[in-house]
């Protein structure tokens, strides 16, 4: 391609609007155009980018047996509620697009296919001889993300690899699993990514294990812990440690003591010089269960340690059933308007105790008259501890479970692990931290959505059996811009060889020069016939603009028929580390194949 037949448009300053360096890149370099809030147009080198990854990720895809195909965009509700997800999708998270036609039937645009693939599996999959089978597909996914941000990370509009498989045992299901993280692995690697492999909490698709694939990076907006070991490495969402030991208590007797001014437990452990793992914290939240009911929870842990929303939310979730629902809609720590529509009087917010009285919930039909009580596992074992009162201005020393409180019937382990902890595995291993950008997530489904849909075959036995499945998920878009969060300099983007639009580009310093012309024109046919993707730069610009172009765009090499032409070479510079080459001019074609067979091996 000719750039200047091209629609090459970059910019000297970086855009307001992006925070990222990849997002700013792209912009600049003229990759992507923002359209409206996470909406952006994939311009043509964009478009080259994305047809790359999506090559590298249909090969691994095709090599485990998978196959590929094409499900709508456009799912009708009704499968959605048969999967029971279409209010949790369009209202709890409101994360899908719901519309109604002009027939008054409603629609959402699909964020994920699991109702389309099962509902296809359950009319056509009638034998376990047809099975197991693995379908998948790439194409644009809709997510009406409540902050679209970074460009492509987190677009409302953006592509996914998805796949969907169908086994009729566990051993089967384990087996695929197992080739996606193998397959995974590779097209991280084959796009040249630095990445890692972390256990992962399933959320709202639900299922038991799974694993996601982090491109390991400062803008992450994920926080994986890892040991130096290798042998560890989760989400924080879901990592597990051991927490510090807790100091033994220096109050030996049960007293009520005025403290003032100490509502949070920093103040408290300073103004009772007590180390905060003497205390039992107690922290409100708010659950409201999808038939509508508000249940207040109320959370004890010890005092230096934090709750983790996801995992609450799934002991929650768990606890459904106590109150006639079947998932939470959302979970949140009621603010002082929250806590209007249900605190029949003033809470001693600071102060809590285990015990407070359920008398503070107006109970009504649609909140819950008690707390749900539940205890995490650091502050069961505390003797003689500190805890609220439930009164303003006032604590309690020395207390103990089943003395002055009663233990919560409900052990849970929702603190959250963090860095510096000790591993599980191994206690002389600590937890290290790392940002992350989620880039594929893969799951063992189990029978959650064949069962919701009433989807099953026929065993060998004569048996109606759920199909037993599988997800597997690659943001393809987001992937690609990992790979330049990942590698870019103060020049611009450095794109991996495997992924970049072109492979090389043609830089001719002065277009009224007649032997730079012609080497260059001669270059760019060979180079292009002999499949070296090759750009050339035959502008009307200066030398400099247009090396300025060319390091912007990240393009891995940069061919320059200048001053050594006399002696029968072109200047060849790698992107990547800024050195320059004399090559022969009929030496370029070889020597670029070699360095490309081996950027891309
Ligand atoms: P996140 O936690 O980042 O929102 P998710 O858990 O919702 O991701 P999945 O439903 O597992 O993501 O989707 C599979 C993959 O699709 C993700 O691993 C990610 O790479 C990509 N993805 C998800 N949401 C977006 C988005 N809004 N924009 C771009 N890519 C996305
Ligand atoms: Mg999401």
């Amino acid at each position: 391609m000719r750039l200047s037949q091209m629609l090459f448009v970059t910019l000297r300053e970086d855009p307001a609007e992006a925070e990222i360096p990849s997002h700013k890149l792209l912009l600049r370099a003229g990759y992507i155009r923002r359209i409206g809030s996470g909406i952006y147009a994939y311009l043509p080198l964009m478009w080259r980018v994305l047809k790359k990854v999506s090559q590298i990720v249909r090969e691994e895809m095709d090599a485990t047996g998978a196959q590929e195909c094409l499900l709508p965009q456009l799912q009708p509700a009704d499968l959605w509620r048969e999967s029971g997800r279409w209010d949790t999708y369009t209202q709890a998270e409101g994360i899908m697009f719901a519309m109604t036609d002009r027939q008054q039937r409603e629609l959402g645009l699909g964020p994920t296919h699991e109702e389309v693939i099962t509902t296809i599996a359950k009319d056509m999959i009638r034998s376990y001889r047809q099975l197991p089978l693995h379908l998948y597909q790439i194409q644009t996914k809709f997510r009406d993300e409540i902050r679209p941000r970074f460009g492509l990370m987190r677009g409302r509009e953006f592509i996914m690899k998805d796949g969907y498989s169908f086994h009729t045992n566990e051993e089967s299901l384990k087996k695929t699993y197992q080739d996606m993280a193998q397959a995974y692995s590779n097209m991280l690697r084959r796009s040249g990514l630095q990445f890692r492999a972390v256990d992962a909490d399933s959320g709202a698709i639900g299922g038991s294990g799974s694993q996601e694939f982090m491109v390991l990076a400062e803008a992450g907006e994920d926080e994986v812990l890892y040991t130096e070991d290798g042998q560890y490495a989760a989400n924080v969402e879901k990592a597990v440690s051991m927490p510090a030991d807790a100091e033994p208590s220096p109050f030996a007797t049960f007293e009520k003591r005025e403290t003032p001014g100490t509502e949070t437990i920093d103040k408290l452990c300073k103004f009772l010089k007590c180390s905060p793992t003497q205390v039992v914290k107690n922290v409100l939240y708010q659950a409201v269960y999808d038939n509508g009911i508000t249940v207040l929870v109320l959370v004890s842990i010890r005092g230096d340690q934090d709750v983790n929303q996801v995992k609450l939310l799934n002991e929650l979730t768990k606890l459904a059933g106590n109150y006639q629902a079947k998932t939470v809609l959302f979970l949140t720590v009621p603010d002082a308007e929250a806590q209007r529509k249900w605190a029949a009087k003033s809470l001693p917010l600071g102060y809590m105790a285990p015990d407070v009285a359920d008398d503070y919930i107006a109970g009504s039909k649609e909140v819950n008259s008690k707390f749900l009580r539940l205890v995490d596992r650091t502050a069961v074992d505390l003797t003689n501890f500190v805890t609220g009162s439930n009164e303003s201005g006032y604590h309690v020393v020395g207390a103990n479970w089943n003395k002055e409180f009663p233990l919560p019937a409900t052990v849970v382990g929702v603190r959250t692990a963090k860095k510096g902890d000790r591993a599980v595995h191994n206690p002389e291993q600590t937890l290290q931290s790392a940002r992350g950008i989620e880039v594929g997530h893969i799951f063992q489904l189990g029978t959650k959505y064949s069962q919701a849909m009433g989807a099953t075959y026929t065993s060998e036995q004569g048996e109606e059996m759920p199909f037993i499945m599988g997800c597997y998920g690659v943001g393809v878009s987001r992937l690609a811009q990992s790979a330049v969060e990942q590698s870019y300099d103060k020049d611009g983007i450095i794109w991996p060889v495997a992924i970049a639009p072109y492979h090389a580009i043609i830089s001719i310093p002065n277009i009224s020069d007649a032997q730079q012309v012609e080497v260059a024109e001669k270059l760019y046919a060979e180079l292009n016939q002999s499949g070296i993707e090759t750009l050339l730069d035959d502008r009307d610009e200066r030398a400099g603009v247009k090396f300025k172009d060319a390091d912007l765009i990240g393009i891995p090499y940069r061919i320059v028929p200048g001053r050594s032409l006399k002696a029968g070479k072109v200047e060849v510079v790698e992107r990547a580390n800024h050195k320059s080459h004399e090559i022969l001019v009929d030496e370029v074609n070889s020597t670029l194949k070699q360095w490309i067979e081996a950027a891309i091996s």
